[in-house]
């Protein structure tokens, strides 16, 4: 039977320290021993059982670093702060000075200027590869080159990493493969398909009430430990530690992501297929016109759908802000970044989550002016948002003679 994620989060069971339903919050930062011997043992990593300080770990953040572990079929996972807390030690464990990575161009801002502007401090290059093109990322690979990195569906333009193919070069080539898997949580598990490094930004999707940050690094039991290690483990020695009241507040959340993922998927399809019957330059990887909607087929898990995110394009950015102006007005949701929310979130990539990449290389990769990229919420009624949606189109005039007459009758 296929790998079922949601299922192998359900199938964890755990209780509270009064039998309760869930698992007790550790509301403490330091933890006392009987032993003087079991402290130095639990300070170097061998306290079976021991917590020592909420820097290193604490009962909350195991449990929820174990339910993602299980949603993508790693061994383990430790959990972080922020995305960027969980990003950055991992790429640092993996490069040390003289090193170089290959990366997908297409990714995060913040990622991007990590790789582009802070990692040379290190003396750690980066080369940017269009990771759609599977001969020029072996290509851009160098003896020197200790990791290959990329996200399975691209921010903001939702270009598909063929994750298989990659992990195959990967492994020819001896590197790690690091996949930001933030945009398709339960739709793709990219350690299925060969990545040995699965990496979320909690505070989307997975947590999906934008009131929390948080991050993750799944992978072996042997990264993790490394990650950890008091003596030059990048997790612990960075700091990026999550709190232990936020970690519990996102196990809970979690429980409903597989019902939250499948909403959004649904009203994202429709008002896809929608958008693009307007005559609207329309991307999301289940519409048959996007160039990688056969690869995202052949590696979802079909329950799930293809996302909650699309992409228009508007022709200018006067008009996407116009556009966006009057959809919140209307109440059909937020001008806002991040995603994952229950109300509709969008903004214009160019000038917020994408602005930390050079106005030239935005147009090199297809990053428009015009692009307006959505998270679609949760709504009941998604026909009503979109009839709303397009009343607001036809208002700032950006759909054709065609589509207006037929929003006159
Ligand atoms: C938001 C985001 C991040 C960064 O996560 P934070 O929680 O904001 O630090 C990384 N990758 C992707 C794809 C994101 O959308």
């Amino acid at each position: 039977m296929k790998f079922k994620p949601a299922n192998k989060i359900q199938d964890l069971q755990y209780f509270g320290e009064f039998g309760g339903v869930n698992p007790s919050i550790s509301d403490s930062t330091t933890y006392t021993f009987l032993s003087a011997k079991t402290m130095f043992d639990t300070f170097e990593g061998h306290g079976e059982g021991c917590y020592l300080y909420s820097r290193h770990t604490s009962p909350s953040n195991l449990y929820l670093g174990e339910a993602l572990a299980a949603m993508e079929g790693t061994e383990t996972a430790n959990v972080s702060a922020t995305g960027m807390g969980a990003i950055t030690p991992t790429i640092l464990h993996f490069c040390g000075a003289g090193d170089h990575i290959v990366s997908s161009r297409t990714i995060y801002g913040g990622t991007y200027a990590f790789l582009k502007n802070f990692a040379p401090r290190f003396n750690v290059e980066t080369s940017f590869v269009d990771i759609t093109k599977l001969d020029a990322v072996e290509k851009a690979i160098t003896p020197k080159t200790k990791i290959l990195y990329c996200e399975s569906v691209s921010n903001p333009l939702l270009e598909v990493a063929d994750l298989a193919e990659l992990s195959k070069i990967a492994k020819k080539h001896d590197i790690k493969l690091i996949v930001d898997n933030t945009f398709s949580p339960l739709s793709i598990s990219p350690a299925e398909l060969g990545a040995d490094v699965v990496i979320h930004s909690l505070t989307k999707f997975v947590n999906g009430s934008s009131d929390t940050m948080g991050g993750v690094v799944c992978g072996t039991q042997e990264l993790i430990d490394s990650l950890r290690d008091v003596n030059d483990g990048a997790a612990m020695l960075l700091g990026p530690a999550l709190d232990s009241l936020r970690a519990a507040s996102i196990l809970k959340n979690m429980r409903t992501l597989h019902i939250r993922m499948k909403q959004h998927s649904k009203n994202a399809l429709y008002l896809a297929q929608k958008f693009e019957e307007l005559g609207l330059k329309t991307v999301y990887p289940g519409l048959p016109s996007h160039p990688s909607h056969d690869l995202f087929k052949s590696m979802m898990n079909k329950e799930y759908g293809f996302g909650g995110m699309l992409t228009i394009d508007v022709g200018s950015l006067e008009k996407a802000n116009e556009l966006m102006e009057m959809m919140q007005h209307e109440n059909l949701g937020y001008l806002a970044v991040s995603l994952g929310f229950y109300k509709t979130l969008f903004s214009a990539p160019g000038t917020s989550t994408s602005s930390e990449i050079p106005e030239e290389e935005q147009k090199e990769m297809g990053l428009s002016d015009g692009l307006i990229r959505f998270s679609i919420g949760l709504d009941n009624d998604i026909e009503r948002t979109f009839r709303l949606m397009r009343r607001c189109m036809n208002r700032i005039d950006i759909l054709n003679k065609e589509n207006k007459y037929q929003e006159l009758v």
